[in-house]
């Protein structure tokens, strides 16, 4: 398989209420295209690695899965973020979301408590997801990109939590970070990504 990624700059953040350029551009020029760099080179390794030695205690194959899983979700989930966050202002939830908000969390407010508790407690990720199985939504946090997610959900936002995300502007200090990423939600976005993860409900 040679399913080779490239960066997607078209998704760099410029001018966010409380996320520094600076901030973004390590974030995005150092981690998440470092993801893609890495991704590249595990699937060309999966090209000739030796499948008759795959082993699950220990192998080549069963490392290159593993870092296959971390890096595509370190390009995915970085993609996801980028994207709900860029041009946001001047957007909001639409009203199905609202609704389903309002259904599942009580309030536009205690969702946005629920998610920035998540935020803080997991050590990776936050992301709101719609569960193709019971049609809720739910805050899934991530200690890892390749951990804790939650099967047959969609992704609707994504909020990266590691320390290279807010260090040079906030140091130790995460929640004023996550209060500044809920300034620059794009819900023009989220509302698309709800509106086609609805559709893709059995
Ligand atoms: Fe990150």
């Amino acid at each position: 398989m040679s399913a080779k990624v490239a960066p997607k700059n078209e998704l760099k953040p410029k001018g966010l209420m409380g996320i520094s350029d600076q901030q973004v551009e390590y974030h995005f020029e150092t981690h998440y295209k470092g993801y893609v760099t890495k991704i590249n080179e595990v699937w060309e390794k999966l090209e000739t690695v030796d499948r008759t030695k795959a082993n699950q205690n220990s192998s080549d194959y069963r490392a290159l899965k593993v870092e296959e899983s971390f890096n595509y979700m370190g390009v995915v989930l970085h993609e996801l973020y980028f994207e709900n966050i860029k041009d946001g202002r001047n957007t909001a939830p639409s009203e199905k979301l609202t609704a389903l908000i309002t259904r599942d969390f009580g309030s536009f407010d205690r969702w946005k408590e629920d998610f920035r508790a998540c935020g803080i407690a997991l050590r990776g990720w936050a992301v709101l997801v719609y569960d193709l199985t019971s049609g809720r939504i739910i805050s899934n946090g991530l200690d890892a990109h390749n951990m804790y997610g939650l099967l047959n959900t969609v992704p609707l936002l994504v909020l990266d939590v590691y320390e290279h995300a807010y260090y040079a502007d906030q140091g130790p200090k995460r929640p004023p970070y996550i209060d500044a990423f809920f300034e620059n939600v794009n819900w023009d976005v989220v509302n698309k990504r709800l509106e086609a993860a609805i559709k893709a409900r059995p």
